[in-house]
C-alpha cells in the first residue's frame, strides 16, 4: 500500500501548520554519534509538552476510527511516543527490546543494520496470534529496525496494521524494506 501510505480517512493526516510546528521542534545535530550523520534529536520535542501532545495525536489521528489491538514500541525512543499512543488509542502496549532486557520466555529475531547487525526480542505472550499491531518509532532511517520488529510481530501470528513513525529519512529507504505494510510518517527529512 502507498499513498499516505496508510489509507488516511478524511482530516486524519496532520495540517502542515503541525507538522511545520513539529518540524521546529527536532533539533538537528551534526556528526553525532559519528561524522556525517545529522542526528534528528527529538529531545527537545520532549521538552516542548504542546509539541509533545500534537505528535502523539497526529500518530494517533489516522487509526483511531479502525483501531488496532496492540501498539509495540521499538527500544528506546519508540517506548516514549508508543506507550503514549497506546493510551491515547486506549489499546495495550508491547515492548520490543535489545536482547537480554526482557525477563520473561522471549522471541528473538536479527536484522541488519547500516553497519553490522542487531536483535530485538519480544515477551513470547505479549502478541495473540490474529492480534493488529501498529509498531512504532521515533524515526525510520534504513528500515533494518523497524522490519526486525514487524518480523517479531509476525512470527508470532499478528499482522502489522502499521509501521508508524515521527521522522522519515526519505533518502534512505526505509520504507521500501517495509514491503507491503501499511506505513505513516509525519515528518519527512
Ligand atoms: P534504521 O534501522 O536504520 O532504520 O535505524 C533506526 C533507528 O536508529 C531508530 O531507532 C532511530 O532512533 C535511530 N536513528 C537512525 N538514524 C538516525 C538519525 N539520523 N537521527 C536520529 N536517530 C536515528
Amino acid at each position: 500500500m502507498r499513498s499516505e501510505e496508510v489509507i488516511l480517512p478524511a482530516g486524519a493526516a496532520p495540517e502542515d501548520d503541525v507538522r511545520d510546528r513539529l518540524r521546529k521542534a527536532v533539533r538537528d545535530i551534526p556528526d553525532f554519534p559519528k561524522d556525517g550523520i545529522l542526528f534528528r534529536d527529538i529531545t527537545t520535542l520532549l521538552l516542548d509538552p504542546e509539541a509533545h501532545s500534537l505528535a502523539v495525536k497526529a500518530l494517533a489521528d489516522p487509526f483511531r476510527d479502525d483501531l488496532p489491538d496492540q501498539i509495540m514500541g521499538i527500544e528506546s525512543r519508540g517506548f516514549i511516543f508508543g506507550s503514549t499512543l497506546a493510551l491515547e488509542l486506549g489499546v495495550g502496549f508491547v515492548l520490543a527490546r535489545k536482547p537480554g532486557k526482557l525477563p520473561g520466555p522471549v522471541l528473538s529475531v536479527s536484522y541488519d543494520l547500516e553497519y553490522g547487525s542487531d536483535s530485538l526480542e519480544v515477551h513470547k505472550d505479549a502478541i495473540q496470534p490474529g492480534s493488529k499491531v501498529l509498531v512504532v518509532d521515533d524515526l525510520i532511517a534504513t528500515g533494518g529496525t523497524a522490519k526486525g520488529a514487524c518480523e517479531l510481530v509476525e512470527l508470532l501470528g499478528g499482522y502489522v496494521a502499521g509501521a508508524v513513525f515521527l521522522i522519515e529519512l526519505t533518502g534512505l529507504n526505509g520504507r521500501e524494506l517495509l514491503g507491503d505494510r501499511p506505513f505513516y510518517s509525519i515528518l519527512r527529512y
